[in-house]
């Protein structure tokens, strides 16, 4: 059927529509462009089992609040929930992690934050983005990371990926609409940032609003403006699209992530680029911890970037960290006396 769709398209159309894949790929990739992207290294990942559209209706705390239940209420002397022991607004900036006591016999991992806290710890899990270690490794840890570490950094891909929200009074669609995806003929493709939004789509659970995804350079390029700058325009393109259909009335709101601009994360999500498969870079690299001058395992890796096969998700995300806590608990299971 779909064969016989595309036979009775013209040449034009179909270009068209590569071109919308294309920017659809990018944003499934979180790629500027799908040359960047390796083939093999797509390869790599896998869908997850089960539902892949769950929707969390109070926010990904509901995802802690499940975990957290599955929890002895007293473990070891500590009291749960663990939200007592989790700082927030602890803003590293330096991780010492070969730092000797004063006596120069023992060795710990110094972490350092901006408010001038300083915390000895026997083990760290770094899970910052990997968009944040490429624009802060090199001033964060102390010694510098080893050079198989920096290569995975700067080899692997991150990207930018961001949604742009418009809240309408009423919605001016039917509910049959899904929405409408741009598609864009050879003679109109530019590098303008508005160009290259993939279409507005609604969203479950929430009537009044429609939602636009836009990647790559053109994402960065939205993010430098001025939010009313960023209505305006989604509103004038959108306008142009529906407006033969629809009876089409202005949104009252803009809502939009600032993935790149945000200094804790510096993009969205990892990808396998090119630059990893010529450097022979990948995420088990990334993932490979770090001993100090004794041997001892001191400095661990986690977060999404970090996962072989389920990279780029939050549930890749989760995956490392368990694997991270259960390396450590190896590892201290198998010491015969208390590390510090
Ligand atoms: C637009 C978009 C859509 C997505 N859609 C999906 C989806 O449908 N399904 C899915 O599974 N995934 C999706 N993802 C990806 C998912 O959100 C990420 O893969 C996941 O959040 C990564 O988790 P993480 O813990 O590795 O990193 P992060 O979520 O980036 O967490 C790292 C944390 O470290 C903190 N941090 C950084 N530096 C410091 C510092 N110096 N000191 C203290 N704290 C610091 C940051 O503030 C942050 O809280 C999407 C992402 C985006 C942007």
């Amino acid at each position: 059927m779909e064969q016989k769709i595309f036979k009775t398209m013209d040449d034009s159309t179909i270009q068209s529509m590569l071109n919308w894949f294309h920017l659809m790929t990018n944003v499934i990739d979180g790629s500027n462009d799908w040359m960047e992207t390796s083939g093999s290294g797509r390869n790599m990942y896998r869908e997850c089992d089960g539902d892949p559209l769950v929707t969390w209706k109070r926010g990904y705390s509901s995802a802690f609040d499940i975990l957290m239940r599955n929890l002895p209420k007293q473990k070891n002397g500590l009291d749960l929930p663990l939200s007592g022991r989790i700082l927030l607004g602890k803003i590293v900036n330096q991780i010492n992690w070969d730092s000797k006591k004063e006596n120069g016999d023992q060795q710990f991992v110094r972490v350092s934050c901006e408010d001038g806290s300083i915390y000895e710890c026997d083990f760290v899990i770094v899970t910052c983005s990997l968009g944040f270690l490429k624009h802060n490794a090199e001033q964060l840890f102390l010694p510098r990371l080893p050079l198989s570490k920096r290569n995975a950094i700067e080899a692997l891909g991150f990207g930018t990926v961001d949604k742009v929200y418009l809240e309408f009074e009423n919605p001016w669609w039917n509910s049959t609409w899904a929405g409408v995806s741009f598609l864009r003929h050879e003679q109109s493709l530019s590098d303008e940032w508005s160009e290259n939004l993939l279409g507005f789509y609604t969203v479950r659970n929430h009537p009044n609003l429609l939602v636009a995804w836009i990647t790559g350079a053109a994402a960065q390029a939205a993010e430098a403006l001025p939010q009313d700058q960023v209505l305006q325009i989604c509103s004038q393109r959108l306008k142009r699209h529906v407006d033969s259909q629809f009876v089409y009335s202005e949104p009252i709101a803009v809502i939009r992530s600032l993935w790149y601009l945000n200094r804790f994360t510096r993009g969205s999500y990892s990808y396998r680029s090119m630059q990893s498969q010529k450097a022979d870079a990948w995420a088990c690299d990334l993932a490979e911890p770090v001993s100090d001058s004794s041997g001892l395992l001191r400095l661990f890796f986690a977060g999404e970037a970090t996962h072989d096969h389920f990279y780029s998700t939050v549930h890749g995300a989760v995956e490392t960290g368990y694997r991270e806590a259960d390396r450590i608990t190896e590892i201290v299971n198998s010491l015969n006396s208390p590390i510090l």
